[in-house]
């Protein structure tokens, strides 16, 4: 067993760290006040090569894994910094189109989003469906050579800032092509689509949501979508269920990084508060264990999801990916909760200081309440756990 991280993942992690604070929460929450994008870092992470550490080097990625894409999601985090596109643009859309895109794909897609001039965010929630993915509504059709795609998405993150939406839909099969015959639900297998975010046909609006972020959710609406052949993920429509399951576990330890760092910051931002602070004589209030205790709690809450963060990371990028399944929807349910808890517990910590921007936590609650919800709900891993862990009958 190995705590440690490798020279070159440490020498990441501390980059990235420094970057993280050289802009720091103030740059995100202004970003995300005036209805800016945080440009400037995503840019710049990109330069430095650390959206792509997990893209093959081939592509002008660092040829790393998801250990070393969560370290970079953690530690901006840590900075204030938790840029949720990190876990669709190159956690999710990367991971899919590596894995099981063509050779055209993946030249054309995976050197843009290792330097980060590209961004493909992903859409497979759906207002009818929502956690039940087997009920998707939108369905593609053969149309000669092209695909014609319909249905309705939501809460699609960055759709405003990426070039591309890789959209999850059903393909009617039946006909022998693929495509034309039976559109009942028994007869749809699941296809993923790289389509272009200004093709016609799709639109979208914004949806008003109580996130301080810098990055927007959207309704989509498709609308017969007309798209060439290559737009489908893989060389046929066996390339999808596996294309579908290839982005869950990276999403899923990614966005537990996110959450981990997001509560360290919330940690250290109280605990700089609380050493200092002083309202009754020489004694700081974090001398008083009803204010220490709930963030040493906090505390101890977040380095557990570290530890399962670590253990999912390491899994995964063994290609242990059952096992990995089941330690990412336990890290991804534990970083969920303690950045939850440590935020809270950090804006209580700050008192009156604790509802102002200045100190920079309750601009967090928020994004980590989403975090509980999103991408997977903590109800939807319980069941899963309950299923796969614990042997019981699936509920639903
Ligand atoms: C900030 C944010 C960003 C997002 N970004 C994206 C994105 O980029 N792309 C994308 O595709 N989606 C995105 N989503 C959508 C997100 O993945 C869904 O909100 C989430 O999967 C839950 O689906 P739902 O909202 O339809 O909830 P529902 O499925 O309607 O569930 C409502 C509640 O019921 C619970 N529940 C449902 N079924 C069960 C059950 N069987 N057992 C126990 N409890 C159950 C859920 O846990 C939840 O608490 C985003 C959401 C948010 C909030």
């Amino acid at each position: 067993m190995n705590f440690d991280l490798t020279p070159e993942q440490d020498q990441l992690r501390d980059a990235v760290r420094a970057l993280g604070r050289r802009y720091g929460h103030s740059y995100f929450v202004a970003k995300a006040k005036s209805g800016e994008h945080t440009t400037e870092l995503w840019s710049e992470a990109g330069r430095l090569g650390y959206l792509g550490v997990n893209i093959p080097t081939e592509y002008g990625g660092g040829g790393g894994g998801i250990t070393e894409l969560a370290l970079v999601c953690e530690e901006l985090a840590a900075a204030g910094c938790p840029l949720l596109l990190l876990v669709v643009s190159p956690a999710i859309a990367a991971t899919v189109i590596n894995k099981h895109g063509t050779d055209e794909q993946r030249k054309r897609h995976l050197p843009g989003l290792a330097d980060g001039t590209q961004k493909i965010v992903f859409a497979i929630t759906e207002p009818e469906a929502g956690s039940n993915f087997h009920r998707l509504g939108t369905v593609a059709r053969r149309d000669g050579d092209d695909w014609l795609l319909s249905g309705r998405k939501c809460y699609i993150s960055g759709v405003d800032e990426a070039q591309y939406v890789l959209v999850v839909a059903r393909v009617a099969v039946g006909d022998g092509q693929g495509g034309s015959g039976d559109a009942s639900p028994q007869k749809l297998k699941p296809a993923l689509f790289i389509v272009p975010t200004d093709a016609p046909g799709l639109t979208r609006s914004k949806l008003d949501m109580e996130i301080l972020s810098p990055e927007n959710q959207f309704l989509l609406y498709l609308d017969d979508v007309r798209l060439p052949a290559d737009a489908l993920v893989g060389e046929s429509l066996d390339a999808g269920l596996p294309a579908l399951f290839a982005g869950l576990n990276p999403e899923r330890i990614t966005v537990a990084a996110m959450g981990a760092g997001t509560g360290r910051y919330a940690i250290e931002r109280a605990s700089e508060y609380t050493a200092t602070r002083k309202v009754w004589g020489g004694r700081s209030i974090g001398s008083h264990q009803g204010v220490a205790h709930p963030l040493a709690h906090a505390a101890v809450q977040v380095e557990l999801a570290r530890l399962m963060i670590h253990k999912a990371a390491t899994l995964y990028d063994a290609g242990r990916d059952l096992e990995a399944g089941i330690s990412g929807n336990m890290a991804k349910y534990a970083a969920g909760e303690a950045a939850a808890l440590a935020v809270d517990t950090a804006v209580q910590a700050l008192g009156g200081a604790g509802m102002t921007t200045e100190y920079g936590v309750a601009t967090l609650l928020g994004a980590v309440r989403a975090g509980r919800i999103a991408p997977v709900s903590r109800e939807m891993i319980l069941n899963f756990v309950a299923q796969h862990v614990l042997g019981q009958d699936k509920s639903y």
